[in-house]
């Protein structure tokens, strides 16, 4: 991902006039194949905007987003009508509600086969259905569970449904945003071992979107955190999570409860509201809520640098 930015333009109302909301904001980053990589930040922060640009589902308005695998390399933004046919089928989305995601009047069967069928990917019902048990028995879905209709299953068995649609066409690289946040605890750590566990098996590269870092700590490989259209840290995920550097990082995770009674109180409360992207700060658009912030933070935007090997922020005061 190249400087990209996706903005949309944002009509007036009885409240007050329009103007350009800048959902994400001239962001790089690089996805390495066969990696588990976190994506993470408040509702609002731009990260599902971020991983449907990547899957061409959102407009590109500046910079560029590349694909790159053994036999393809495309540029995502210019791409032609067989090349976008052949990136949907590379490129999967696993919804984030297990439980509005699923048509009600559709069979498991059906609601698993759509993709092939659209996309009309097997030769005739034998091919799909072969497909379809293959990819069922992967998530631990049996003959019974495809006869069924949705309403029959928990949230969690949802989820696995969703994950089997999105994987019937065998993509290489897959969006999951906010996969586990509508299920159980316990629940989220079997749906996460199961997207672990497929990864190696399919060799599937994954962006996992996330407002919880409680959530990708123990998942992701490297992890990117965003605030207000911009990432402002991304390091290997132990990295972040046992030295992070900039004061956003921080306050996220000070908030994960701890069972040490020594971490308890020690939690660095956000104070208020996540800025509107109509009207972003200036200088560090995260000086409004900083507990750190000195007076040059609302005048002069921190420059991205590479801290340490492949730890990178942009904060004034990182070191
Ligand atoms: Fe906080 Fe200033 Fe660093 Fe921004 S640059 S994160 S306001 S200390």
């Amino acid at each position: 991902v190249n400087r990209l930015s996706v903005h949309y333009g944002v009509g007036g109302n009885l409240f007050g006039k329009g103007g350009v909301l800048k959902a994400v904001d001239d962001i790089s980053l690089e996805i390495p194949r066969g990696s588990f990589f976190g994506l993470v930040g408040e509702s609002g922060s731009g990260k599902t905007t971020l991983g449907r640009a990547i899957l061409k589902a959102a407009p590109i308005s500046e910079g560029e987003v590349y694909y790159k695998d053994e036999d393809v390399d495309y540029d995502v933004g210019k791409l032609s009508k067989s090349e976008l046919k052949d990136y949907r089928k590379r490129t999967q989305l696993i919804f984030q509600d297990p439980y509005a995601a699923l048509s009600p009047r559709m069979t498991v069967r059906d609601i698993i086969a759509e993709p092939l069928e659209v996309m009309k990917l097997t030769k005739n019902r034998a091919e799909t259905d072969e497909r379809v048990r293959e990819i069922a028995a992967k998530c631990r879905l049996n003959l019974e569970h495809l006869r069924r209709f949705p309403h029959a299953f928990s949230g969690g068995q949802r989820q696995r449904i969703s994950i089997a649609r999105a994987l019937v066409c065998q993509p290489k690289f897959l969006v999951a945003d906010e996969s586990v946040a509508a299920l159980d605890v316990s629940i989220q750590a079997d749906i996460l071992n199961l997207l672990k566990s497929l990864q190696k098996e399919m060799d599937i590269t994954f962006l996992f979107i996330s407002h919880d870092l409680s959530v990708v700590a123990h998942t992701c490989d490297v992890v990117a955190v965003m605030y207000l259209g911009a990432i402002v840290e991304m390091a290997p995920s132990r990295e972040l999570f046992t030295a992070p550097k900039h004061p956003y990082t921080k306050a996220l995770l000070s908030a994960i409860p701890s069972l040490d009674p020594d971490d308890r109180g020690k939690a660095q409360k956000l104070e208020g509201e996540i800025p509107s992207p109509l009207n972003k700060p200036s200088g560090c658009r995260f000086h409004t809520r900083c507990p750190m912030a000195a007076a040059r933070c609302s005048v002069d935007a921190p420059v991205w640098r590479e801290h340490s090997p492949s730890h990178f922020t942009a904060c004034h005061f990182a070191e």
